[in-house]
């Protein structure tokens, strides 16, 4: 089975579940799926509807909590989530930056529960949300927030989703190069489609060898593909590019397995 680590739930509809479950299914697929909150672009569902999903489909769907970092949060919300069976957090559209000293209790609970944390990096289109919570998001979301967060709990699992978008491709991957704990998937908006063969080489090669024949930047990416359950196809689409992607580059199998799923699955299992 393979582990796609950033899908979204985006409507409550049974049919449309259905739908996105037999995508799964299709595929040999295990979905996590999560809400991205009250102040995304798009309308999502509560996390009470992504929990009710994943425990309707558990053999598909595995549920992570949306994480409301705003300018207050209590930490303990966190064992909650774990309590009711989220086996991951989602991060986006923060009050402050993420590594900010307000949000640091939140990810020591995530390290000792053991949860891996998806964090939205990169491009965020404007929206009319914008004008009334009035946050920085671009900055906010840039990958470099992610390095305090990797260095004080280095048994957090930690996910950048979009691998920066292209604002930030160079520093995301100089960072996931540099924390073991510190992993990327290349989804959104077609953005992997985006990405040259050379470039990821390039990116995610070493900065000593001309050709790196270990591929260790690789062992560090995660499929990824933000499927929407309205629109599970984006899933079909991700794991054809990421083979395309990753064979024309040359990146050994068993890599390639560590990035479909194996990777994932030794956290969530
Ligand atoms: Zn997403």
């Amino acid at each position: 089975m393979k582990i796609d680590v950033h899908t979204h739930i985006n409507s409550t509809d049974p049919e449309q579940l259905e739908n996105f479950v037999k995508t799964c299914e299709k595929s040999e697929t295990i979905a996590c799926i999560c809400s991205a909150g009250p102040r995304s672009d798009h309308e999502y569902p509560a996390n009470d509807a992504t929990l009710k999903a994943a425990k309707q489909y558990p053999e598909f769907l595995i549920p992570f909590a949306f994480v409301d970092l705003w300018d207050k949060i209590d930490a303990d919300v966190i064992d909650k989530f774990a309590e009711q069976g989220f086996k991951g957090l989602k991060c986006i559209t923060p009050y402050y930056p993420y590594d900010h000293d307000l949000y640091m209790p939140v990810y020591e609970k995530a390290e000792k529960l053991k949860l891996p944390v998806l964090f939205h990096t990169g491009a965020f289109r404007p929206s009319k949300k914008d004008a009334v919570t009035r946050r920085p998001l671009l900055k906010n979301m840039n990958p470099l927030n992610l390095d305090r967060i990797a260095r004080s709990f280095p048994d957090l699992k930690i996910i950048m989703a979009h691998l920066g978008t292209t604002f930030f491709r160079k520093e995301a991957s100089e960072l996931i190069k540099l924390h073991p704990n510190l992993y990327a998937d290349l989804a959104g908006n077609g953005s992997w489609m985006a990405i040259q063969p050379a470039e990821l080489a390039s990116w995610l090669g070493s900065c000593i060898m001309e050709v790196d024949s270990t591929f260790a930047g690789f062992k560090k990416l995660l499929l990824g593909s933000d499927a929407y359950f309205t629109a599970p196809g984006i899933m079909l689409d991700a794991q054809k590019y990421y083979e395309l992607l990753l064979r024309r580059i040359g990146v050994p199998r068993d890599i390639i397995d560590d990035i479909m799923g194996k990777t994932a699955s030794g956290w969530l299992f």
